[in-house]
């Protein structure tokens, strides 16, 4: 796999399409190769230990290497993240280097080697990587600028692709490197939140994403050891209770009242790792479980491949690092220590003795300890008992009309489990007015008052097919990380291009990419290209999804279990130029960009009928610039400036007029 281009969506929700097309080709592998990837956790865990003693070994390597490297700039380095940080959908990939508040700070080689990738990204802005001889390749992002002739080739890239983002790949010889040479300039670009230089650093034998901070032990203070705000206990479905109930409990570090748990249950724990002198928050390296003085669990967050990463989501429970793997879990990081997957086994009434040790990346130490009571208590059979969902007033009376519709709803009614409603408030958008229609239409196989009983228990390693009136889901093995119950639903949608559906009631992640088709009920609009799937949230805001018409549906691929519709975007890009008296004096021409409904795809300019190189320098911002070039453009004179911004449905802004420069 492409290291380069699975490593731009750690960054970039622009680097999404490349992400997709890249979560297609995994979605082949998987289907392809199920023997693989659905194995039993007990083969793979045995397989995670031989990794984890490679992976030590190959650390002890690394710190016997370390002296290799020089820190990237000039000034004592400090961090505002490290490595592994628990972000969306995905671990921190490397290091952030302050950079003393501002940008332009210049970027030293860390060995000798070689420039071999520079880029230009919406993601992660100027990029650069840099291949050393010594087996490690990093990647410098956020980057102002490059400097002397990596800058021209990548401006002459730029023209003549007519594109500000761009690739470029480059051989050993071209740019070799010393340890300690400038090779570009730190900045804030791309999905930055503040100056800072993010190096990711690669093992080359693995591809392995790895921490860098051993390397700069000796530059670093840091004396101070990670602290937990929070110990999270989990019942283990069907097979435990924690204060007598189901549900995952929480709790303070030490925490005033007796803790009871009977039956199988895991526990979390939320802390965060802290250097000397700054007020940033760090990931915690090492966290270990032992309870009665036996080891449970450890997670040591030293490596990952590109392809582990989302595994974060199997990880972290809110903010906790749960100590249970969950059975579709494959992130090497994790280590099962007792044999049961982290879950610990209260079967007498007695206290059991939790310990806690958080340990950072320069062996800083600290400890939590408390007790759980044993106490004997009833375990219900499904701590998630099978939920019945109201059929929506709006689709009862669509049913009644007696589309083709009806009869899988009314066969989808199972045998009757008498068991209490689920508050299924999340994107219903529902008229009101509908109601009457539906209660009194006597011809209705599904009245309002009758509902639909929950039929999706899906097996973490089995493949599943979704399918319903009017959408198909398939979620191939490997992308569940535990069983799951659906408390499916469907609703009409406000829009009434195609029905709601919710597929589960909260987000629940996939591994990767499944495909989703959704039928469109009804076309006000025959050109195609208007209508995109879109994930509902909670109080009816929908966010763009994407997808592409295909025969009556949309198909689209979706990572995560929610709410989904299809809608319609028909409204152009707002676009607006900025501080336009002062283009002629800065030398830069700045617009204001936003697209509310789908997101900007695509922007393009021209000065006197000539492409002209606008970038979008932060993710962040809305902001399109182009710095006016005096070799390109004759100066002293006034210029005809058209400037065009597209949206992912297509709709497209221009703005058109003449400036002095
Ligand atoms: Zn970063």
């Amino acid at each position: 796999m492409n290291r380069y281009k699975s490593a731009s969506y750690l960054h970039g929700r622009e680097a999404v399409s490349v992400f997709s097309r890249l979560m297609l080709w995994a979605m082949f592998l998987l289907l392809s190769l199920p023997e693989v990837l659905g194995q039993e956790r007990g083969v793979s865990s045995d397989q995670s230990v031989k990794a984890s003693s490679e992976g030590m070994k190959r650390s002890e390597a690394a710190a016997e290497q370390k002296a290799r490297f020089v820190p990237p700039f000039d000034f004592p380095i400090t961090f505002s993240g490290n490595f592994g940080e628990l972000r969306a959908n995905h671990f921190h990939g490397g290091l952030d280097f302050k950079t003393q508040g501002v940008e332009g700070k210049p970027v030293r080689a860390l060995a000798d080697g070689y420039i071999s990738r520079l880029a230009v990204t919406h993601g992660s802005g100027y990029v650069m990587d840099v291949t050393y001889a010594n087996g490690y390749t990093t990647i410098n992002r956020h980057l102002s600028a490059f400097i002397g002739e990596p800058a021209r080739r990548i401006e002459e890239l730029q023209y003549r692709q007519e594109t500000w983002e761009v690739e470029l790949k480059l051989k050993p010889g071209e740019y070799p490197v010393k340890a300690g040479e400038v090779i570009a300039l730190s900045g804030n670009t791309g999905y930055s939140f503040g100056p800072h230089l993010h190096l990711d650093m690669i093992e080359d034998a693995t591809g392995d994403y790895i921490d860098p901070l051993p390397f700069f032990a000796s530059q670093v203070k840091d004396h101070t050891a990670p602290r937990a705000e929070a110990i999270m206990l989990i019942p283990r479905r069907g097979k435990g209770v924690v204060m007598g109930g189901t549900l995952c409990r929480q709790f303070p570090p030490r925490p005033k009242q007796t803790l009871t748990a009977w039956g199988w249950v895991g526990a979390a724990i939320k802390a965060h790792d802290y250097m000397d002198g700054v007020h940033n928050r760090y990931g915690v390296h090492t966290v270990e479980l032992e309870v009665d003085g036996q080891p449970v669990f450890r997670s040591v967050v030293d490596r990952f491949a590109p392809e582990e990463t989302r595994y974060i989501n199997s990880w972290n429970l809110s903010g906790f690092m749960k100590s249970v793997i969950d059975p579709g879990c494959r992130l090497r990081m994790l280590h099962d220590l007792n044999g049961h997957r982290g879950w610990v086994h209260i079967n007498e009434e007695r206290p059991y003795l939790f310990i806690y040790r958080l340990t950072d990346a320069l062996g800083n130490r600290s400890e939590v300890r408390f007790t759980v009571h044993g106490r004997r208590s009833a375990i219900p059979s499904s701590p998630y008992p099978l939920a019945k969902i109201q059929i929506s007033p709006v689709l009862s009376s669509r049913l009644s009309a007696g589309e083709e519709f009806s009869s899988s709803v009314v066969s989808s009614l199972g045998e009757e489990h008498p068991l209490p409603d689920v508050n299924s408030s999340d994107g219903g958008s529902a008229p009101k007015a509908a109601s009457s229609d539906a209660v009194g239409n006597p011809g209705s196989p599904v009245s309002a008052n009758e509902a639909v009983w929950v039929k999706y228990h899906w097996r973490w390693n089995q493949l599943h097919v979704m399918q319903e009136p009017g959408l198909q889901l398939v979620v191939p093995r490997g992308m569940l990380y535990d069983d799951v119950t659906l408390r499916y639903a469907v609703r009409a949608d406000s829009g009434d291009v195609a029905f709601t559906y919710q597929l589960h009631d909260e987000a629940l992640p996939l591994h990767n990419s499944c495909e989703l088709r959704i039928r469109l009920r009804h076309r006000p609009l025959s050109d195609s290209t208007k209508y995109y799937v879109a994930s509902v949230h909670s109080k009816g805001h929908r966010s763009y999804v994407g997808g592409r018409y295909d025969k009556g549906e949309m198909v689209a691929r979706i990572r995560q279990l929610g709410t989904y519709t299809v809608a319609i975007d028909t409204i152009p890009p707002v676009i607006a130029p900025i501080n336009r008296n002062s283009w002629a004096h800065t030398g830069t021409i700045t617009f204001s960009a936003k697209d509310s409904e789908t997101g900007i795809r695509h922007y393009r300019g021209t000065i006197d009928g000539h492409f002209a190189l606008f970038g979008k320098p932060s993710a962040i911002r809305p902001y399109i610039t182009c710095r006016l070039d005096p070799s390109r453009i004759k100066r002293g004179q006034r210029h005809q400036l058209v400037f065009t911004v597209t949206d992912n449905c297509g709709n497209s802004t221009t703005y058109q007029g003449e400036f002095y420069w």
